[in-house]
């Protein structure tokens, strides 16, 4: 059985961008519009000789007002179906109410959480990061899914704690 590796985040934080990433693929439908993947997506990607599964659950949240009522199944989805989730925020929009209702569904769950902060081209890595390390994650990773930055190491670290 491969590793499946889930993508949990509000809409628009890049979730479909990191799968295409992830899976070299372009596959997931990435949206200028949130909420436009419509179900998740399923991929297989490889890194240094190890395949895994990338599970894309953006389509269950249409946009930041009915996140609330669908975060549960999102999230519960991610965890059930997983062996890791990579939670993604967004550094240019910063921290949000979602982000905390994600992240709280997140810790009670059974399986390793990797907190990505994508969109952190351009900016300073360390302050870009600052407020997201109050959601209490210990596997903090700065990213950019455009400029694929940051993915090689996350990935990396991931795979080798499995
Ligand atoms: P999703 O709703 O979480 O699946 O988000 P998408 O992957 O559809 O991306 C939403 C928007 O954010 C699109 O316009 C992407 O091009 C943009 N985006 C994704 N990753 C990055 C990034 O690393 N940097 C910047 N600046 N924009 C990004
Ligand atoms: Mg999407």
């Amino acid at each position: 059985m491969l590793p499946v590796i889930a993508l949990v985040g509000r809409p628009n934080v890049g979730k479909s961008t990191l799968f295409n990433v992830l899976t070299r693929s372009r596959d997931a439908l990435v949206a200028d519009q949130p909420g436009l993947t419509r179900d998740r997506k399923f991929g297989r990607g490889r890194f240094d000789e190890q395949s895994y599964f990338v599970i894309d659950t953006g389509g269950l949240a249409e946009t930041e007002e009915v996140i609330v009522t669908h975060i549960s199944q999102q999230v519960d989805v991610a965890i059930s179906e997983s062996d890791a989730i990579l939670f993604i925020v967004d550094a240019r929009q910063g921290l949000t109410a979602a982000d905390e209702l994600i992240a709280q569904r997140l810790r009670s769950a059974n399986k390793p959480v990797y907190l990505a902060i994508n969109k952190t081209e351009y900016l300073n890595n360390a302050t870009a990061s600052a407020e997201f390390y109050e959601l209490g994650f210990a596997s903090v990773f700065a990213i950019s899914a455009t400029h694929r930055h940051g993915v090689q190491d996350l990935i990396e670290t991931i795979l080798k704690d499995l």
